[in-house]
C-alpha cells in the first residue's frame, strides 16, 4: 500500500502539498536497476562523466527560477533559495575538477623491495544512499550526489519529506543529462524509506540530526557499509578584547541568524572578554534590531519564518528554559504567528550559563546567547564544553592571535576573523568532530575520494630474496 506524506507550507502553516512515498520493495528494485547502470558508468573516463554532469548543470541552470519558486514555498525564504541554487552550480564545476585530480595517472611507484612497484585503481562504491535534511533542502539533497556520481558511483538520493516541493523539478534535470538516470535516481519518503535505502545501498550518505544519525549508523554497521556522517553543531564563537567588536557583531548577527538559524554550522554560544562585553553586546543588540522579517513577502526582509512545527517547540522550550534559570533576553525572544507561519527575530541573550539547554543542545533558530569570559583558557574551555564539535569561530586583534585560540577548540572547522567560512568555502578540506559527523571531509578533494576503494596492484619485477619457507618447499621438491 502507499503512503502519502503531507506537507506543511511554512509561510502559512497550513499542509497544500504532499508526496507518496517509496517503499522497501521498490527501493530494493530501485537499487537492483541503479547496480547495474553503474557498471558502464564508472568504467568510463571521468572526463565522460563530468560531461554528463555538465549537462545536469546546465539543466539545473535552466530551471533556477522554478527551483527557486519551489524551494521559497518550502521554506519560505528567498535569499538563501537564491544561494542554494548558485551553491550547486558551482558545487557540479568545482567536483569536476577534483575529480580530475582523483583520476590522474600514476605511474608504478617503488617500494620497500627493490623488485617489487606498485600501483593501483580506484572502485567506487556501486550503489550510494543519499538522505538529505530540510534546513538546506536543495544545496543539501546535491553535496553529496555530484562527487558520488563523479568518482563513478550510482546514487539514490531521499530528500526530507519536510521540503520535497524540488524533486519534480530535479527529476526533469536528470531526465535531460544523457544516462544520468540510469545512474542517479531521486525519491521521495521519509524516514522508512530512507532506512530502505540502508539496506539496499552500498554506502550512505546522512546529513541531519544526532539521534537519526546514529539510527543509520547502526544500520550500516549491521550491513558492514560505510556511513558518512554530517551532523548536528552547537558551533562557539570566541570574541577578545582586541576584536574589532563592530566587525565581529557583523559577523555573528549574520553567522547567528541566517536561514533563521537552520544551519548546522551557525553560531549558537558567544563568548566575549568580559572587559568588552557590554560595548559588545550593546552594538550586537542595535545591529539585531535593524534586522526585518521576511514578511508579508520573502522578499520583504531576511528572516523567513520557522520551517517546522517540532522547531517552533525547540526554540520556545529552549528560551523558556533560560529565562527560568535567570537569563535576560536583551532583544526579540517571543515567537511571532503572522497569516499562519511562525517567525522569531534576532534574538540576544545575556546571563546564560552551561546549565541551560539553550547553551548545550542545539537551537537552530535566530538566538545568539553572549556568556563572558576571564581569559583564554577559560574560553577555550566554554567552547569545547560540548558533545558537539562541527565548527566554531574566533574574533581577535590579529589572525596570529585568533589562530592560537582556534588550535585549540575541539571542532572541525575553525572560522578566523569570520564565521560559517567552512560552508561559504567548500574548498577546504575539513572533518566533523565529536558527535558532528564520522568519515572522511565532504569539503575539498576528499569528496569525491572518499566514494572510491583502492585496489592495490603490486608488480614482482624480477626474482627477488623470499621468505625463507619458499626457499624450503623448493630444496625439499628438488631433493
Ligand atoms: P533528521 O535527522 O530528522 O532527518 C534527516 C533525514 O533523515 C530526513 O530525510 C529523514 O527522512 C531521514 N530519516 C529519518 N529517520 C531515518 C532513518 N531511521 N533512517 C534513514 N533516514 C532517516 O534531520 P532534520 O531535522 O531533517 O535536519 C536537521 C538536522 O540536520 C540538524 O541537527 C542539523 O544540524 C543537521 N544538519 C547537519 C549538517 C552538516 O553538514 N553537519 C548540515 C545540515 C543539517
Amino acid at each position: 500500500m502507499t503512503k502519502q506524506i503531507p506537507v506543511r507550507n511554512p509561510r502559512t502553516g497550513e499542509t497544500d502539498y504532499e508526496i507518496t512515498a517509496m517503499d522497501a520493495a521498490r527501493i530494493a528494485a530501485e537499487a537492483d536497476r541503479l547496480r547495474v547502470g553503474q557498471r558502464a558508468w564508472a568504467a568510463w573516463p571521468v572526463q565522460r562523466r563530468i560531461a554528463v554532469l555538465r549537462e545536469f548543470r546546465d539543466a539545473v541552470a535552466r530551471r533556477r527560477d522554478d527551483l527557486i519558486r519551489v524551494l521559497v514555498t518550502d521554506t519560505g525564504r528567498l535569499q538563501v533559495s537564491v544561494l542554494e541554487v548558485d551553491a550547486v552550480l558551482a558545487g557540479i564545476d568545482r567536483a569536476s575538477r577534483f575529480a580530475e585530480e582523483t583520476f590522474a595517472p600514476a605511474d608504478l611507484s617503488p617500494t620497500g623491495d627493490p623488485t617489487v612497484r606498485t600501483t593501483g585503481d580506484l572502485v567506487a562504491y556501486p550503489v550510494v544512499a543519499a538522505i538529505s535534511p530540510w534546513n538546506f533542502p536543495f544545496q543539501l539533497a546535491l553535496i553529496d550526489v555530484i562527487p558520488a556520481l563523479l568518482a563513478g558511483s550510482a546514487v539514490m538520493l531521499k530528500p526530507s519529506e519536510m521540503t520535497p516541493r524540488f524533486i519534480p523539478t530535479l527529476r526533469e534535470c536528470v531526465a535531460e543529462a544523457a544516462g544520468l538516470a540510469d545512474v542517479f535516481t531521486v525519491v521521495e519518503g521519509d524516514g522508512t524509506t530512507g532506512a530502505a535505502m540502508i539496506d539496499a545501498a552500498d554506502a550512505v550518505c546522512f546529513t541531519g540530526s544526532v539521534p537519526t544519525g546514529r539510527a543509520v549508523a547502526r544500520a550500516a554497521a549491521e550491513r558492514f557499509i560505510p556511513a558518512f556522517l554530517e551532523l548536528g553543531g552547537k558551533d562557539p564563537a570566541v570574541v577578545t578584547a582586541s576584536a574589532d567588536l563592530d566587525s565581529a557583531a557583523s559577523a555573528l548577527l549574520w553567522g547567528s541568524t541566517i536561514n533563521s538559524g537552520h544551519a548546522c554550522m551557525s553560531i549558537e554560544r558567544v563568548y566575549v572578554d568580559h572587559r568588552v562585553a557590554d560595548a559588545f553586546v550593546e552594538t550586537l543588540v542595535a545591529k539585531a534590531e535593524r534586522v526585518r522579517l521576511a514578511h508579508p513577502e520573502p522578499a520583504d526582509g531576511q528572516i523567513g519564518p520557522i520551517i517546522t512545527g517540532a522547531q517552533v517547540t525547540t526554540i520556545r522550550e529552549h528560551l523558556d528554559d533560560a529565562v527560568a534559570k535567570g537569563a535576560t533576553i536583551r532583544t526579540g525572544g517571543s515567537i511571532e504567528v503572522l497569516d499562519g507561519g511562525c517567525y522569531l527575530r534576532p534574538t540576544v541573550v545575556t546571563g546564560v550559563d552551561h546549565s541551560m539547554r539553550l547553551m548545550r543542545e542545539e537551537t537552530f533558530g535566530p538566538i545568539i546567547p553572549v556568556m563572558t569570559f576571564d581569559g583564554e583558557d577559560e574560553a577555550v574551555a566554554l567552547a569545547n564544553d560540548t558533545e558537539f564539535g562541527l565548527s566554531a569561530a574566533v574574533f581577535a586583534g590579529t589572525a596570529e592571535e585568533a589562530m592560537a585560540i582556534g588550535h585549540r577548540i575541539d571542532a572541525g572547522g575553525v572560522s578566523v576573523n569570520d564565521v560559517c567560512l567552512t560552508g561559504m568555502v567548500p574548498e577546504a578540506e575539513k572533518n566533523s568532530f565529536k558527535m558532528s559527523g564520522l568519515g572522511a571531509s565532504r569539503m575539498g578533494p576528499p569528496s569525491v575520494r572518499r566514494f572510491l576503494r583502492r585496489r592495490a596492484l603490486l608488480v614482482r619485477e624480477t626474482a627477488g630474496p623470499r621468505p625463507w619457507y619458499y626457499d624450503a618447499a623448493t630444496s625439499e621438491t628438488e631433493e
